[in-house]
């Protein structure tokens, strides 16, 4: 068993087990393509077919309104360049100043080709506000993204409200739920939601496969071009083992999601108090309430330049936690655009510490890590931290004793 305590699961979670048993048979022996009309491509179509299944109802869909991609990338990809491409236009894509590069990147892509972008400011809390939507419908729009919850800062957006506002105006809108998914509920006809976007290793899949919720009779132009699978919207034989396990973990997250939501809810409160407590110059990031029950992100006021310093300190010390996104690793030390659209200054800006817990953390990884944190903290120079958590010669070992 590994020694490390692993805080990290927005930017990728562990395989759980049994996802790993279900993908088991689809690894080794004779495997079928799933347009093979024989018995081996029979038994991966139906794999692929049941893991369409657990998918949709993670988001209660119907099954034939998933298509399976090769990541959250490529589902955000998907989404916003086949609307527009199937528009036949070069249209106006609107989009949260805070959505993930696979977002954002595709519309500068879609801007080199005459597509009209605005970006919905948000809030000090993260979130969009209905009013910046309703300015930006008064001009034509091809469609609008909003991402269900913030990877950076965890703040879940009043999606069912913005959507609603969208279809007043018959806009199509699509959602990135890749953090949000196996999460907190989500609901495809609850939300309004026209297209979503899903990734399996941010719920204890495997890394590597995606899907889009594509709401039936929407509009989809294909931005991979092949064989015609997935009812052609994403040509390329399945990767059937990763599709299983895809379903596999879809399935285990939907029926433990209440519980785990609230035994997550409850390790994050718990990590934000003793912060607050112990450290003057802590301040929380995103929104309060409306957050991923998992996802808490701080800062230390006066000490944002010392966060590398930090992070390397608690690696080292074996526990993973990160700095914003992961996405955005190579560029340490540079401010998050998040917190920077969220008004902090860019300053503020480069200390956020983001802890996202998962399926396996357990209350004696929580306190290892409160302990570890502490240390860490009291050799930066210049600051104050108050003694009440009690001291440990080895945090380490009392977490795994
Ligand atoms: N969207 C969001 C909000 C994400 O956090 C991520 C991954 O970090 C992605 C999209 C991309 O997903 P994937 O890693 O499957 O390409």
């Amino acid at each position: 068993m590994s020694s490390r305590i692993y805080f990290d699961h927005s930017a990728t979670t562990p395989l759980d087990p049994r996802v790993l048993e279900a993908m088991g048979p689809f690894l080794s022996g004779a495997q079928g393509n799933p347009s093979s009309l024989h018995q081996e491509g029979r038994v991966a179509r139906a794999a692929v077919d049941k893991s369409r299944v657990q998918v949709a109802e993670l988001v209660g869909a119907e099954p034939g309104e998933i298509i399976f991609t090769a990541s959250g990338t490529e589902a955000d990809n998907l989404a916003l360049i086949g609307a527009v491409r199937a528009s036949g236009k070069p249209g106006h894509v609107v989009a949260s100043a805070i959505e993930h590069a696979a977002i954002l990147e595709a519309c500068k892509f879609l801007a080199s080709g005459g597509t009209k972008i605005t970006h919905l400011p948000v809030d000090r809390d993260g979130l969009v506000r209905p009013d910046g939507l309703l300015r930006a419908l008064q001009s034509k729009v091809t469609v609008v993204s909003v991402m269900a919850a913030n990877n950076v800062v965890g703040t879940i957006q009043p999606i069912e409200e913005l959507a609603h506002l969208t279809k007043l105006h018959d806009v199509l809108f699509h959602t990135d739920a890749v953090q949000a998914g196996g999460k907190i509920p989500l609901d495809v006809n609850r939300l309004h939601a026209d297209l979503l976007s899903l990734s399996a290793h941010k719920l204890h899949g495997p890394k590597g496969v995606g899907a889009l919720y594509v709401r039936k009779g929407t509009e989809l132009a294909p931005i991979i071009f092949g064989g015609g699978q997935e009812r052609g919207l994403r040509s390329a034989t399945e990767n059937v083992a990763g599709i299983v396990g895809f379903g596999a973990a879809a399935e285990i997250a939907r029926k433990e999601l209440d519980q785990e939501a609230k035994r997550l809810a409850g390790f994050r409160e718990y990590i934000a108090t003793e912060v607050l407590r112990n450290f003057p110059n802590a301040y929380l990031l995103g929104h309060p309430t409306e957050r991923l029950p998992g996802h808490l992100s701080f800062g230390f006021r006066g000490q944002e330049r010392e966060v590398g310093k930090l992070l390397e300190a608690l690696d080292q010390a074996g526990v993973a936690v990160s700095a914003g996104s992961a996405c955005s690793a190579n560029h340490s030390g540079e401010p998050s655009s998040v917190l920077l659209a969220m008004g902090y200054d860019a300053e503020s800006a480069r200390g956020l510490i983001r802890v996202s817990l998962g399926r396996f953390n357990t209350q004696q990884e929580v306190d290892c890590f409160l302990h570890v944190l502490s240390n860490a903290v009291s050799a930066l120079p210049g600051t104050a931290v108050r003694a009440s958590l009690p001291r440990l010669a080895n945090p380490a070992e009392a977490a795994f004793a």
